[in-house]
């Protein structure tokens, strides 16, 4: 028999659990070489005469995002040494470079997760038909529902999110997860192992602290129960899941986080928390496929509406919103906590979205490209999904929202704690 010489290629799923496409390389392939993607930013659509070196320096990767990546690479590399296998981080192009890989190691097979986004879609396109001989392995692995599972075509997905969830209620349930690759392996070691033992209740990269704040938010803590009044919060670590940066890199993958739910559910109840955080996950959802049929309206000032917004780029209106000194404190509060941490509440960044657009006037792309640089849990579809929604260029029906900050601090800060803490 011939040698099957597999290569791995991970993108944005940082993790060994619930990951279709290797468990079907592994199938066939007598060894399995493992290469990463690089961490990177494509802001292409910023036009020439905004691109200064001021805003260059603004959107560089922010430190925490970088670290929480490295961490996310560690574990990955600490899981897989522990299997016998090594990590290659590809450094700049890794199309060019997985085909000198192929040519240098003889490779057969390719394995890969897809994605909605534009880039990811373009790289693996341009891989395949650069590789004509090699067979691949490709498949969703960080959705709910798979491609085929979906009642409409994706150039159809209706335009408001509650239309989407009633058809996908109705005619779909999540998949569920596949086991840890080590177990279909049969390989030694069937469990993870942490290189360095993850702190509890903070972000800290990797598929094992990832599955270590599922069960404390879920069974350990039993804080699920209580998530749609929560929900809303400002401040501390326990009102909502935490869990957008771990699912962003692909340490944890919302089919096992939705296995974990319905695990809660049976012993110990369902209730609309438990309900609210699938829909949560369903808005998740919602976006990926959506940015899926819009690949391109998805970066454009005109958005998925073809509408011209009145707003423009502004460097000194952008600086001052980026450092935090707008002068609305519960905004100037929250993009604080963003450079120092790299999260933000949901809340928080409908507040400072909001007023970026309409207290700014501000290309909302702008701010969109600003979180994608700083957020630890930046997802190409979330974040300008939102954004869009937010500047009204997006699928809501509603046209825009603006919210009256004064207000929303008093009902969300009311003791006005987040804003001392972070001013
Ligand atoms: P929870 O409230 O515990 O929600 C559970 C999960 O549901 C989240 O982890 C996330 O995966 C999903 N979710 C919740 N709300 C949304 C939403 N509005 N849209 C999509 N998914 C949602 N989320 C990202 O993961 N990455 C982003 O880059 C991102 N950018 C955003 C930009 C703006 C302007 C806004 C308003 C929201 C953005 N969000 C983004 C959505 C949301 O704010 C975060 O997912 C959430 O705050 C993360 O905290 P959590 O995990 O505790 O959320």
């Amino acid at each position: 028999m011939s040698q099957t010489r597999g290569l791995y290629w991970f993108r944005h799923d940082l993790r060994l659990t619930d990951m279709p496409a290797l468990t079907a390389l592994n199938n066939v392939a007598s060894e399995i070489t493992f290469v990463l993607s690089p961490l990177s930013h494509d802001y292409h659509w910023l036009t020439n005469e905004n691109e200064s070196d001021a805003l260059v320096q603004t959107l560089s990767t922010g430190i925490a995002q970088r670290d929480f990546h490295d961490q996310c690479i560690e574990d990955l590399r600490h899981q897989l040494t522990l299997l016998g296998h090594t990590l290659i981080t590809l450094q700049s192009n890794p199309v060019e470079e997985i085909k000198t890989l192929v040519t240098q190691l003889n490779i057969t097979h390719i394995g890969c997760a897809e994605y909605a986004g534009a880039n990811e879609r373009r790289d693996l396109q341009q891989l395949k038909s650069a590789l004509p001989n090699v067979t691949f392995f490709t498949q969703q692995a960080g959705l709910l529902f798979d491609h085929s599972d979906l009642p409409f075509e994706v150039n159809d997905i209706p335009l408001s999110f509650s239309k989407f969830r009633r058809v996908i209620e109705k005619h779909c349930k999540p998949r569920l997860p596949s086991p840890y690759f080590s177990q279909i392996n049969n390989d030694l070691g069937g469990e993870l192992e942490y290189l360095i033992a993850p702190p509890s209740q903070q972000f800290f990269g990797g598929e094992y602290a990832a599955k270590q704040q599922v069960d404390y938010y879920f069974m350990q803590s039993q804080l699920v129960a209580n998530y749609k009044q929560t929900r809303n919060g400002l401040s501390g670590w326990d009102y909502s899941s935490k869990l957008s940066a771990w699912l962003a890199t692909g340490c944890l993958s919302p089919r096992w986080v939705y296995k974990e739910l319905v695990k809660f559910e049976q012993q110990y109840g369902a209730n609309e928390s438990t309900y609210w955080l699938y829909f949560e996950l369903l808005w998740r959802e919602y976006f990926h496929w959506l940015h899926c049929a819009y690949p391109n309206e998805w970066f454009r000032f005109t958005g998925i509406q073809g509408r011209q917004p009145s707003t423009h780029f502004n460097q000194a209106s952008f600086t001052r919103w980026c450092k935090g000194e707008t002068g609305y404190a519960i905004v100037d509060a929250c993009m604080r906590q963003l450079n120092a941490t790299g999260y933000m509440s949901n809340r928080g960044r409908q507040l400072v979205a909001s007023c970026f657009v309409h207290e700014l006037d501000l290309d909302w792309r702008y701010g969109a490209a600003y979180f994608e640089a700083k957020l630890i849990d930046y997802d190409v579809a979330s974040n300008y999904g939102n954004w869009l929604y937010l500047a009204g260029v997006g699928t809501d029906p509603r046209g825009h929202r603006k919210f009256d900050l004064a207000k929303q601090a008093a009902q969300y800060d009311a003791d006005g704690t987040f804003r001392q803490q972070w001013l």
